[in-house]
C-alpha cells in the first residue's frame, strides 16, 4: 500500500516514523517548500505544489496513492480543500489529522476572531505593542498600523507588505515558559496576536500572556472540508490506516 502523507507540521512528521517503524508500507510525504530548511521525516519526500486539486489528483494516480492523510497544518486551508477534491477525483480514502485546537482556562482574556484582517482591525483596541505570532505570511493584514509596534516571530524572514514598525525574530519551536515569559518583559508587550494552532510546542506564550494579564487575540481555525473523517493524533491514524486495510498480517503493535 503506498500512503501519501501531506506534511509540514509535528504530527505529519511522528506519523512518518511510526510508519517508518517496519509497517512495510511505502510511504511519501509531500511539503509545500516553504521552509528554507525543514525537518525531513523518514520515508520519501517530495517538495512543492501538486498544481491544484487537478494536480495532486494527477499525482494520486500516477503514483497509485491508496490513502491520502492530510496532515498539514489546520491553517493550510487550500490544500486540505484540494485534498477533499483530489481524493474524490482519484477515489482514494482520505483521512485529516488534525491537532485539537487550544481552548481558554480561567485567567485567560482572549479574544477571538475568524480571519487576521479581523484582528488587525481589533487590535488598536487592546494595545500598543504586539507579540505577532501567526506566521510570516499574512503580514500585509496589518501594514495599515502605523502606530503600532510589532514583534514578528517566524521560522523564516517575512517578505512582502508588513506593519512599519516591526522587529523580527526567526525562530522555530518548541518554545519554553520561561523563554516567552522573558520575551514579553524584555519588549514591553502589551497585546499577543496568534492562530488557534493548537499542540504543545508553542502554547507557553498563552500561559506567559495569562500570567501577565495580557490579551490574546486568537484567530480560529479555518474547518475541515465536509464528510472528511478526522483525527486527532498519529496514533490514530495508524488505527485508520489498520481499518483501510493497511495491515493485512496485524496484530503487531504499530503504536
Ligand atoms: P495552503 O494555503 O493550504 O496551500 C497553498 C498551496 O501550497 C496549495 O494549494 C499547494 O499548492 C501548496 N501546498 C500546501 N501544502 C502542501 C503540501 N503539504 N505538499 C505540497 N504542496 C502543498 O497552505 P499554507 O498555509 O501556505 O501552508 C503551506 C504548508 O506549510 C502546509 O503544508 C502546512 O502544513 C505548513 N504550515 C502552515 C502553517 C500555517 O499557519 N498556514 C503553519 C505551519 C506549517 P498546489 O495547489 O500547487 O498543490
Amino acid at each position: 500500500m503506498h500512503v501519501l502523507i501531506l506534511g509540514g507540521t509535528t504530527e505529519a512528521r511522528r506519523l512518518a516514523e511510526l510508519l517508518a517503524a517496519g509497517t512495510g508500507l511505502r510511504v511519501t510525504t509531500s511539503l509545500a517548500g516553504r521552509v528554507a530548511a525543514p525537518r525531513l521525516p523518514p520515508g520519501e519526500v517530495r517538495v512543492g505544489g501538486f498544481g491544484g486539486a487537478e494536480g495532486l489528483a494527477a499525482w494520486l494516480r500516477e503514483h497509485e496513492v491508496d490513502a491520502l492523510i492530510d496532515a498539514t497544518h489546520p491553517f493550510a486551508g487550500t490544500i486540505s480543500f484540494n485534498a477533499a477534491k483530489a481524493a474524490a477525483t482519484a477515489h482514494v480514502a482520505l483521512l485529516a489529522l488534525r491537532r485539537p485546537g487550544w481552548v481558554p482556562v480561567a485567567g485567560d482574556d482572549w479574544h477571538e476572531v475568524h480571519s487576521l484582517g479581523d484582528a488587525a482591525e481589533l487590535l488598536p483596541t487592546l494595545g500598543r505593542r504586539v507579540f505577532l505570532t501567526t506566521g510570516r505570511m499574512g503580514l500585509a493584514a496589518f501594514a495599515a498600523l502605523e502606530d503600532l509596534w510589532f514583534l514578528v516571530r517566524a521560522v523564516d524572514a517575512p517578505e512582502g507588505p508588513h506593519p512599519p514598525r516591526m522587529e523580527v525574530l526567526l525562530d522555530r519551536g518548541p518554545f519554553t515558559l520561561a523563554g516567552e515569559r522573558a520575551l514579553l518583559s524584555r519588549h514591553g508587550i502589551d497585546v499577543v496576536v496568534t492562530k488557534d494552532s493548537g499542540g504543545t510546542a508553542t502554547a507557553p506564550k498563552l500561559t506567559a500572556a495569562r500570567e501577565a494579564g495580557l490579551p490574546v487575540v486568537v484567530v480560529r481555525r479555518p474547518p475541515v472540508p465536509d464528510g472528511v473523517p478526522v483525527v486527532a493524533g498519529s496514533e490514530q491514524a495508524v488505527g485508520w490506516l489498520a481499518e483501510q486495510g493497511a495491515f493485512p498480517d496485524a496484530g503487531r503493535n504499530l503504536t
